[in-house]
């Protein structure tokens, strides 16, 4: 019999979702991905790269010009200045400088504390480092920090805690209060800090996210995660960047350089070249998102699923508890998906132990206003 490090972990149901949804031919609301492509300047640049050479590999921490322009982003977006030379590394992908980033602080034993419901890569990354998750749940209806919870977490073994701001799957934000309270609950602790930011530029209604790169008593301990597929609407490209103070940028890139060694080298150069002429589009971004949340909230307003509109990502939440009470949000999932032709994502795969009564799935609304409209009829029906 074979000895798996994962015991526990099957195919992920971002994968399962997306497949039902092509097998029956629903409309896909489920994994997060758009309908729609990236600016055509910066698809035309990836082409340009491609054709006039620039097909070898880069160098492990990422193409310079890529890494100044990311500093560049940083400075203009929070107003502090993070090296791009010993801070900043570009990776294939926010999960791979995640898993990096986990790799690098924990040793066998050491806890890291997720408060579920959390992203599903924290957990096997923990587990393939020989450390064990400590799952704290976000306190309901909001998705707020229990800070009561998270200390009663802390251990002598905690190594590591997760933050996700803006939040998949709730869309829930930190304030700079939030940020504030954690530095002083880990203050004197051996606690390092992965920060999920991948989703910091989809933030709504007129607030500013409160990034850990610009809270300096967290950054000095922390590794900052953001990924160019969210921001630049290229998902397929699997490129992000992981900022992290010099020593620990160090630690990361010893394993970085075993794991992929380098990211794709002609994307790197499109998205310098892209953000040299574009700073604008990351501050367009709120804007163009907001529109389309509102817009899918307003259609479902029509329908029996319940809401508030998400603050943050390119996720709703829906409780359906006056449709199929009955069922669990897995069933429900399939069942929206077979039966009514829109696939969506249960929220309980994202907890250890989920409430028992939680009644909500996930649509993703980064999406066609068209693909909108036909979703939200359908589900209007239900
Ligand atoms: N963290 C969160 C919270 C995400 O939703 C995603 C997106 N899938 C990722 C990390 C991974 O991003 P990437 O596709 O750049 O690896
Ligand atoms: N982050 C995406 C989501 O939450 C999924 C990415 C993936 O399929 N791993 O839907």
């Amino acid at each position: 019999m074979f000895a798996s490090k994962l015991p526990n972990v099957g195919t992920t149901i971002f994968t399962r979702m997306s497949q039902l949804a092509a097998e029956t031919g629903a409309i896909n609301l489920s994994q997060g991905f758009p309908d729609f492509d990236g600016p055509l300047a910066l698809r035309e640049a990836v082409s340009r790269h491609v054709l006039e050479g620039r097909n070898q590999y880069c160098p492990m921490t990422g193409l310079p010009a890529l890494r100044q322009q990311v500093a560049a982003k940083i400075a203009r977006s929070y107003g502090v200045q993070r090296d791009a030379d010993s801070e900043i590394t570009i990776t294939p992908g926010a999960t791979e400088a995640i898993f990096c980033a986990v790799q690098a602080l924990i040793h066998p034993g050491d806890e890291a504390i997720v408060l579920d419901p959390c992203y599903d890569s924290y957990e096997p990354s923990v587990e393939l480092a020989g450390g064990r998750c400590v799952h704290v749940p976000l306190a309901l209806p909001d998705f707020a920090v229990d800070w009561q919870r998270l200390a009663a977490a802390i251990t002598p073994r905690t190594r590591l805690i997760f933050l996700n701001s803006p939040h998949n799957p709730s869309g829930a934000l930190l304030s700079r209060a939030d940020l504030d309270r954690l530095a002083a609950l880990i203050r004197g602790h051996d606690i390092h800090i992965i920060s999920d930011e991948v989703y910091e530029h989809l933030i709504f209604d007129g607030v500013q996210h409160a990034s850990v790169l610009a809270h300096d008593e967290l950054y000095a301990r922390a590794f900052v995660v953001s990924s160019f597929g969210k921001t630049y609407h290229v998902t397929g490209w699997k490129t992000g960047y992981v900022v992290a103070p010099p020593a620990l940028t160090a630690e990361l890139r010893k394993i970085h350089q075993y794991v992929n060694f380098c990211g794709v080298t002609p994307l790197q150069h499109a998205l310098a070249d892209f953000m040299a002429v574009h700073p604008e589009h990351v501050e367009e971004l709120p804007a163009f998102y907001q529109a389309k949340r509102d817009l899918f909230c307003e259609l479902l307003a029509g329908s029996r699923f319940t809401f508030k509109p998400a603050p943050g990502t390119y996720f709703q939440l829906a409780d359906y508890s006056a449709i199929r009470p009955e069922l669990d949000d897995v069933a429900m999932a399939e069942w929206l998906t077979r039966e009514h032709g829109v696939a969506a994502i249960p929220v309980s795969v994202f907890y250890r132990d989920p409430p028992a009564d939680m009644r909500l799935v996930r649509f993703c609304f980064a999406k066609r206003e068209d693909t909108l409209r036909q979703a939200a009829e359908r589900l209007c029906r239900v």
